[in-house]
């Protein structure tokens, strides 16, 4: 009888950078729990995304919840007359989501301690999104401390683990690392604004940090833009 796997809860927003951080979960051996927060975001078709990258990579489960952040708005990403900038900007950029990675965490967490487990995964890198607070190792670590505190572990003796694996590679690391677990890039969405069909803009920062991670890799890039 072959040893049950253990359970770990990962992020997955569809993007390039989530779809890594899923294949490395599944390539260290965890049975993988798919989260996607459905948050009001510009971009529904990263949820189809989503939905086709746990597919692809064998997620046990994939759940997507809702937590309409466009009540209060307050970035591009969640308020129609805040444009999506072109290209990468200085300090924290409009696309940054006010606290949505501590939002997420505690999402998954509170999901992994229902399901017993004791990982989390997200997808978060500082090197090109060092703009966003909540992409920080401080934060992550941070957070992680808050985890077991705020979960019956305190109690009972265990700990929740929180997995940044991309927190310090570059983009044409991601994509290196990412194809040679067999990642198919082309079920992947990173853009901030694609169109209905879920095509890519080629031009907001997140397009242009894709492009040059797939250039600097050499790795053809299997993006449909529009
Ligand atoms: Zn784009």
């Amino acid at each position: 009888m072959t040893a049950e796997k253990p359970k770990a809860v990962v992020l997955v927003s569809g993007g390039q950078d989530s779809a890594t951080c899923l294949a490395i979960a599944a390539s260290r051996g965890f049975e993988c729990y798919a989260l996607s927060i459905n948050y009001g975001q510009r971009n529904i078709p990263e949820l189809e995304a989503a939905k086709r990258v746990a597919a692809m990579l064998g997620a046990a489960r994939h759940i997507v919840i809702g937590a309409d952040l466009r009540q209060w708005g307050g970035s591009a990403l969640t308020d129609d007359s805040v444009e999506v900038p072109k290209g990468p900007s200085e300090g924290i950029p409009a696309t940054y989501v006010p606290a949505r990675n501590l939002i997420f965490l505690s999402f998954a967490t509170a999901w992994a301690e229902v399901l017993g487990a004791r990982d989390v995964f997200i997808g978060v890198n500082a090197v090109d999104y060092s703009g966003y607070p909540d992409c920080r190792e401080t934060f992550i670590r941070s957070f992680e401390q808050t985890a077991n505190l705020a979960t019956r572990g305190v109690d009972e003796g265990w700990k929740i683990r929180i997995h940044a694996p991309l927190q310090k590679l570059s983009k044409a690391e991601i994509v290196r690392l990412g194809t040679e677990l067999g990642v198919d890039y082309s079920q992947t969405l990173t853009c901030y604004n694609p169109d209905a069909a879920g095509k890519a803009c080629g031009v907001c920062a997140s397009c242009t940090l894709r492009k040059q991670g797939f250039a600097e890799a050499g790795v053809p890039d299997p993006t449909r833009y529009r």
